[in-house]
C-alpha cells in the first residue's frame, strides 16, 4: 500500500505550495484565540435568545477554556513512529477513543471548572462542584462515554463540564504535535475517512463556508473535539460523502417573531442528504463573519427541530448539547445516540432543557 498510501499525506513541499492561493486543506485552532472567538460568539447570540441562560453559560465555560488552553502544562506526545505509522496508514493520529490521555487532562478540567463564576445558578453550582470533587475513575469513565458517544451511563447534566475539559486537552495535544513536528514533515493530512477529523477521529460539529487563498466560499467541517477545520467541497453529504439529492432547509422568521439574534437565521442552513438521511449545518461566514461552528450550533437547535420532523438524522455532534436520553437504550438506539439524533421532540426538549446550566437533575 506503501506508494499509493503515502502520495495522499500532505508532505511539507505540498502545504508549503498550498500556501501560495490553493485552498489550504487544513485551518488551525488558534490558541491565543480558539475559545475566546467562541466565547465572544456566544454572548452576542445570547441576546434575547430563548436559551439565553444555557448559551451564557457555553460562554463562561469557553472563557475558563480559552484561560486554561493559553497556559497548558506540556503533555505526554505520541512518538514520532507512532505518527509516521499513522500518516501511512491515512489513519488519524490522535484517535480520541483510543488515545492514552495524560492525567493532566483531569487537574486541568479540575483548574477550569475553579474558573467558572460564583454567580451561576445554585443548580449549575452543584454540578461543578460534584464534578470537581469526582474520582478521577469516574471522569476517566465519563471520558470514555463521551469520546465515545455512547450517553448509557453519561451523566448529561455534567456532560458539558467534562466536554470542556476534553476539548481543551485534545486542542493543546493537536498544537503540541504539530508544533512539535516541526522540521520533520506534517503529522497531520487527509485520512481515509473524510467524514471525522483528521486528528482526532471525532465527529464535525457543523460547517463553515470561509472565503480560503483565493477562493471564496470554500467549506470547512469543524471538530467537535480539537476544533480542528477540514475542507470538504460544497454540496456533498459530510456524512456519506453523496453528491446526489442535496438539499437545505433554514428558519424562516417570522415578521411577528422577535429576532433571535445576529439573523441566525439568515446565516444558517441545514445540508440535507435524501441519500443517506443525514443533515449537517452550514454557516455562512460572508452573511455573518463571526460565525463560529460550535457557538452556532448551539443558538440554532430550532433548525434541528424542524429538520427532524422530516426523519433526517444529525451528523454533526456538540460536546456541550447531546440529544438522546442516558438511561434508555436499546443497540438500535445507541447508534441515535452515537449520531446525536434528536429522534422525538421530547427527548431534544428533556437534553436540551438545560436553559438553566448544566440541569441537575435527580440522579
Ligand atoms: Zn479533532
Ligand atoms: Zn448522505
Amino acid at each position: 500500500m506503501g506508494a499509493t498510501a503515502t502520495v495522499r499525506v500532505m508532505s511539507p513541499e505540498e502545504i508549503a505550495a498550498r500556501s501560495g492561493g490553493e485552498t489550504p486543506y487544513l485551518l488551525w485552532p488558534e490558541r491565543g484565540t480558539h475559545f475566546a472567538e467562541r466565547e465572544m460568539r456566544l454572548r452576542q447570540l445570547a441576546a434575547n435568545h430563548p436559551m439565553r441562560e444555557f448559551l451564557l453559560f457555553a460562554a463562561d465555560l469557553a472563557s475558563a477554556q480559552q484561560a486554561q488552553l493559553a497556559a497548558y502544562p506540556a503533555v505526554a506526545l505520541p512518538d514520532h513512529e507512532a505518527l509516521d505509522r499513522a500518516a501511512s496508514r491515512l489513519a488519524p493520529p490522535l484517535a480520541a477513543i483510543d488515545f492514552p490521555r495524560d492525567p493532566a487532562w483531569r487537574s486541568e478540567l479540575r483548574a477550569l471548572l475553579a474558573r467558572l463564576p460564583d454567580s451561576l445558578p445554585p443548580a449549575a453550582r452543584d454540578t461543578i462542584g460534584r464534578v470537581a470533587r469526582a474520582e478521577d475513575s469516574w471522569l476517566e469513565t465519563q471520558a470514555d462515554c463521551l469520546l465515545a458517544g455512547v450517553t448509557r451511563g453519561l451523566d448529561l447534566a455534567a456532560a458539558p463540564l467534562v466536554a470542556a475539559g476534553l476539548q481543551v486537552y485534545f486542542t493543546h495535544l493537536l498544537l503540541s504535535v504539530q508544533a512539535s513536528a516541526i522540521g520533520r514533515g506534517q503529522p497531520f493530512g487527509r485520512i481515509e475517512d473524510e467524514t471525522v477529523c483528521p486528528a482526532c477521529a471525532s465527529k464535525p460539529v457543523a460547517s463553515v463556508t470561509r472565503n480560503a487563498g483565493d477562493l471564496l466560499g470554500q467549506r470547512y467541517l469543524g471538530c467537535s473535539l480539537c476544533g480542528l477545520q477540514w475542507h470538504m467541497v460544497r454540496i456533498k453529504c459530510a456524512h456519506c460523502l453523496s453528491t446526489q439529492a442535496i438539499t437545505y432547509q433554514s428558519l424562516q422568521r417570522a415578521a411577528d417573531e422577535p429576532d433571535t439574534g445576529a439573523a441566525a437565521s439568515a446565516v444558517a442552513q441545514a445540508e440535507v442528504c435524501d441519500s443517506c438521511g443525514h443533515y449537517l449545518k452550514i454557516f455562512h461566514s460572508d452573511r455573518d463573519p463571526h460565525v463560529d461552528a460550535a457557538a452556532d450550533d448551539l443558538a440554532t437547535v430550532t433548525l434541528d427541530l424542524l429538520v427532524s420532523e422530516s426523519g433526517a438524522r444529525r451528523h454533526g455532534v456538540n460536546l456541550m448539547l447531546l440529544f438522546g436520553e442516558p438511561d434508555s437504550q436499546t443497540d438500535d438506539s445507541a447508534d441515535d445516540a452515537a449520531e446525536g439524533h434528536p429522534r422525538a421532540g421530547t427527548e431534544i426538549s428533556a437534553a436540551v432543557r438545560p436553559p438553566n446550566p448544566p440541569d441537575p437533575g435527580p440522579r
